[in-house]
């Protein structure tokens, strides 16, 4: 059958540049058509690949400027691989990282936005994220940041990742609701957001960075909160604040989010 989101190899070429390596294997960059593309190839027993291949339809009807966009994927043979848009800059993570005490406040609320631009369209396409953070952000040519890898733990075969007890589960990122339950949605979503706001504003250092998982999860229960990062507002800090409330109806929407921001971008 000739899908619309089957990629023919023979469309294909990959350049021998690795651009890392995640959960699922290595990613590559190759040239698709008249376009550079991120492949990831897909590593033997690393994803449940017939749900993937289900959902796939779906992801590839989200398009959104501040989306990493799904291009296909090319089944045809073992490893099945994911052609996305080619990010010049890689992870938002590392990029922060590189460019500690050189990014002004234009940029760091500027990088806020765009993700933030990009979530309130998941949530209003009611797509659930599942693992928002920098790491899963990448920036663009024109440093341009877009919202990554929405929806892909699903599809992850691997207890320690998945699984809120699990070694790899990202519970620094996770709203009290989603380690205590699974209950997912756009407003644990948010809760995640506040975390790469402030990971945004501490140049791309880990939170709660000397805490285990464990002493994390008690402190949150105990009412405590990441603090208020040295170079963010005040202002952006209430917003951060705000999408850390115990109860899931008390944070705000993306979209709520992203006129706030907004605003404070604009003074
Ligand atoms: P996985 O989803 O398998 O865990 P990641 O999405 O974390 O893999 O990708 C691993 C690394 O590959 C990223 O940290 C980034 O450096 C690079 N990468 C992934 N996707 C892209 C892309 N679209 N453009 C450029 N680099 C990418």
């Amino acid at each position: 059958s000739s899908d619309k989101w089957e990629v023919d190899p023979a469309d294909l070429t990959l350049d021998d540049a690795e651009l890392g390596s995640g959960q699922f294997g290595v990613v590559l960059l190759g040239h698709w058509r008249e376009l550079k593309v991120a492949v990831k190839m897909v590593r033997a027993g690393a994803m449940s690949e017939e749900d993937f291949k289900e959902e796939a339809r779906v992801m590839m009807k989200l398009s959104h400027t501040k989306l990493v966009q799904l291009y296909g994927v090319c089944t045809q043979h073992a490893p099945m691989c994911l052609l996305f848009e080619f990010m010049e800059h890689g992870c938002l993570s590392d990029y922060l990282r590189n460019h500690r005490g050189s990014l002004p406040q234009g940029t760091l609320l500027a990088m806020c936005v765009d993700v933030c631009e990009g979530m309130a369209y998941l949530e209003s396409a009611n797509f659930i994220h599942r693992d928002l953070a920098a790491r899963n952000c990448l920036v663009s040519e024109n440093h341009v940041v877009k919202v990554s890898d929405f929806g892909m733990t699903r599809f992850v075969l691997d207890d320690q990742y998945t699984s809120s007890q699990g070694s790899k589960f990202p519970v620094k990122w996770s709203a009290p609701e989603v380690i205590q339950y699974s209950k997912f949605s756009s407003k644990s979503d948010v809760w995640s957001f506040g975390v790469l706001i402030w990971e945004v504003y501490n140049e791309g250092r880990m939170p709660y960075e000397n805490r285990s998982n464990g002493e994390v999860v008690e402190a949150l229960s105990a009412g405590l909160r990441l603090h208020k990062p040295k170079i963010a507002p005040e202002a952006v800090y209430q917003l951060m604040d705000w999408s850390w409330k115990e109860k899931p109806e008390d944070r705000p929407s993306f979209t709520l989010l992203f006129h706030q921001l907004l605003a404070l971008s604009e003074l």
